[in-house]
């Protein structure tokens, strides 16, 4: 029985995404690492991407980097955040490559790396703007010498990252000053780097109008492979799906009801003061999912419903000149933030569809906006 609510993941959209973005960036020099953390690691998916000829997969978690060391997959794990001091013996036992932006921590790396016989492979992380984790170029020499200075540990990878904080955009400018940098650090040091880390799915419009990459040889995506766009300005990528995933979520309640609320109004549950628009008895219908299941905002209902608000567990809709039923489900797309979260919560299952994203789309995806009958072909895997 398909369950919901449930996320819907097209493994062939993200491995025709994955394979797209690897040629668009391998045509210029670039390696891609898909990054998983938005999809919690699902191993199934890790698996789609090492099938598309992704030869290495990064997260921010530990515990999710165990778990894909574990699946056997054959791919190079990247930890794509600087280590926790409380979890280097996980770090050194299951991430290949580390990121890494604090002497402290490196050097942690270091004693363990001898302690379990292993040389441990990071990437250094140096600030371009986004002010969020990074090395100040200016401090970042004396950093590195001091790095070399350690047994255990190897450095393979000058990276920046972008748009994740602040928002700073990785222009053409931006870049050539990176690969300058990275450029004198490699002469000055004599560093063969493999790993010249240039950034995310932000990258995408400086890839494709750069005539020169510089010293970047490596960029690390996660939302383009699963939602098919670019993020600064959330641009779709040509000839990429846009809707490997979809959240399903089931009908439990549906009746005309009045667009104000009756008698005084303050905060709700989550003390939010919500205003309302006086249009009359409305035809409304509750969804059996909540904000412990699914940043609500984040989805996009594919029928012309409008999406009133939501509480830990009913999702408020209004459905227009639609009628539903209880056990009807409704079907929405997701942005990143509700990918993310989804993903996560336990409360959510996870399905998965094999056919190939042609089928897909005449059948499902276009017509069927509301099932009421479980979709054929696909595995339902139990989120408990
Ligand atoms: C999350 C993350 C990425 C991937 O970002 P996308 O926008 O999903 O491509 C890359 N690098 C670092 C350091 C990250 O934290």
């Amino acid at each position: 029985m398909v369950q919901s609510p449930r996320v819907e993941i097209n493994l062939e959209k993200i491995k025709h995404n994955a394979k797209m973005l690897k040629t668009i960036y391998g045509k210029k020099g670039i390696e891609i690492t898909g990054v998983v953390k938005g999809v919690a690691a699902d191993c199934k998916i890790a698996k789609a991407l090492v099938e598309s000829g992704v030869a290495s997969l990064a997260d921010s978690k530990i515990t999710n980097l165990e778990k894909l060391k574990k699946a056997d997959l054959n791919a190079t794990l990247l930890l794509l955040r600087t280590p926790l001091m409380s979890e280097i013996e996980n770090v050194v036992q299951y991430a290949d490559i580390s990121m890494n932006t604090e002497i402290d921590v490196i050097r942690a790396l270091s004693a363990e790396a001898v302690r379990q016989g292993k040389r441990h492979k990071m990437i250094i992380m140096v600030e371009m703007g986004d002010l969020r984790e990074g090395v100040l170029l200016k401090d970042a020499p004396d950093f590195i010498r001091e790095v070399l200075n350690y047994s255990g540990v190897e450095i393979v990878g000058i990276g920046t990252n972008f748009a994740c904080f602040a928002g700073a955009v990785p222009t053409e400018q931006k870049m050539n000053q990176f690969s300058r940098f990275v450029q004198r650090i490699k002469e000055q040091f004599s560093l063969n780097l493999p790993y010249v880390s240039g950034g995310n799915s932000a990258n995408y419009n400086w890839l494709i109008k750069t005539k020169n990459r510089g010293a970047v040889n490596h960029i690390r995506l996660g939302e383009s492979i699963f939602l098919g766009r670019e993020t600064t300005e959330g641009d779709a990528i040509p000839s990429l799906h846009l809707d490997a995933f979809h959240f399903i979520a089931e009908v439990i309640e549906s009746k005309m009801k009045p667009s104000v609320p009756a008698g005084n109004v303050g905060r709700n549950a989550f003390g939010e003061l919500v205003s309302f628009k006086e249009c009359g008895n409305r035809r409304r219908a509750i969804l059996g999912a909540g904000r412990q299941d699914v940043l609500v905002s984040g989805l996009t209902p594919d029928l012309p419903f409008e999406v009133l608000g939501s509480s830990s567990d009913h999702i408020i809709v209004d459905t227009k000149s639609t009628v539903l039923k209880p056990g009807d489900e409704v079907r929405f797309s997701m942005n990143y933030g509700a990918l993310l979260s989804a993903m996560t919560s336990p409360y959510v299952h996870k399905t998965y569809i094999q056919s190939t994203a042609k089928t897909r789309k005449n059948d499902v995806y276009k017509k069927h906006f509301l099932i009421s009958k479980p979709v054929q072909n696909v595995q339902s895997k139990k989120a408990f």
